[in-house]
């Protein structure tokens, strides 16, 4: 099946230091695949370094800033370039997430969890950390503080809403804990009237899996939960990648719209089969 294509609202700068390419060739690789608009949303700045090898320092926000706007009113005719961040929901580093966010008219902010009190459980150097882990508390935990992060009224879209499967790792598929984790998550985004992520970030990690499951698109397509496309790109090559088979996924679950976001507001655009 084919696509009109969406807007792709989640790709990275070497600011991240795990990136590669600079916005101009994000937006070119996007003009090339055929999108219409993307949105740059590179790791925000956290405080007193958390997290300090993987994200941009504040003092490299202004240039940031700067390149992206400079794309944006150069391919204005092509391709429509919105400005966001991935931010961090970190329990403790809520104020400074939102005096950050509150700096700079952000067409939208992606609120994103990566660490389990001080364990990176997505991180690869991290990846020994699994060992011994119960991992039905640790799904549980993790999904607790997405719905803390939905909670917060800080953020736009709620990021690849089940990264703590990356490497593979699973509880047992009849956990009840774990679903009750997961319903009281989408209850969350759908009170803090959040739109979700749906990733294709996790088809190329060793998970080899959309993030989130197809359980969780299909009971938050029932909720009403609206949802944004990402592909998380951390080259050029990856952007819009596999959006097709993401764009199947929400209507197989009878989702019939994508958000589009500018200037913090969310519109509701129909995905349109092609041929
Ligand atoms: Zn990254
Ligand atoms: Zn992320």
């Amino acid at each position: 099946m084919r696509y009109m294509p969406v807007p792709d609202y989640h790709m990275h700068t070497p600011r991240c230091k795990h990136a590669i390419g600079d916005v101009r060739e994000y937006a070119a690789a996007a003009i090339a695949v055929g999108l219409k608009e993307i949105g740059m949303s590179d790791h925000s700045p956290m405080p007193d370094g958390f997290d300090a090898a993987w994200r941009m320092q504040r003092s490299e926000l202004g240039e940031y800033l700067e390149e992206v706007e400079a794309v944006r009113d150069r391919f204005a005719d092509k391709l429509t370039v919105r400005i966001g961040l991935e931010a961090d929901f970190h329990p403790g580093t809520e104020d400074y997430v939102h005096e950050l966010i509150a700096s700079y008219p952000w067409d939208y902010i992606i609120g994103s969890v990566h660490h389990i009190r001080d364990w990176g459980f997505d991180n690869e150097e991290e990846i020994s950390r699994w060992d011994g882990q119960d991992i039905e508390a640790a799904y549980c935990e993790y999904f607790g503080i997405v719905a803390q992060s939905a909670r917060s009224g800080m953020f736009d879209i709620i990021g690849h809403p089940d990264l703590i499967k990356k490497f593979g790792h699973r509880p047992p598929a009849d956990s009840r804990r774990v679903r009750e984790a997961e319903e009281q998550m989408l209850q969350s985004v759908r009170e803090s009237d959040c739109a979700l992520e749906i990733s294709s970030a996790g088809l190329r990690k060793p998970v080899a899996e959309v993030y989130p499951h197809g359980r969780i698109i299909a009971r938050a397509a029932e909720l009403g939960i609206p949802f944004a496309f990402g592909s998380d790109a951390h080259a050029p090559g990856q952007v819009g990648h596999a959006m097709a088979d993401c764009l199947a996924m929400l209507v197989s679950c009878g989702v019939k719209e994508i958000s589009a976001f500018e200037s913090r507001q969310r519109t509701s655009h129909p995905i349109q089969q092609i041929g």
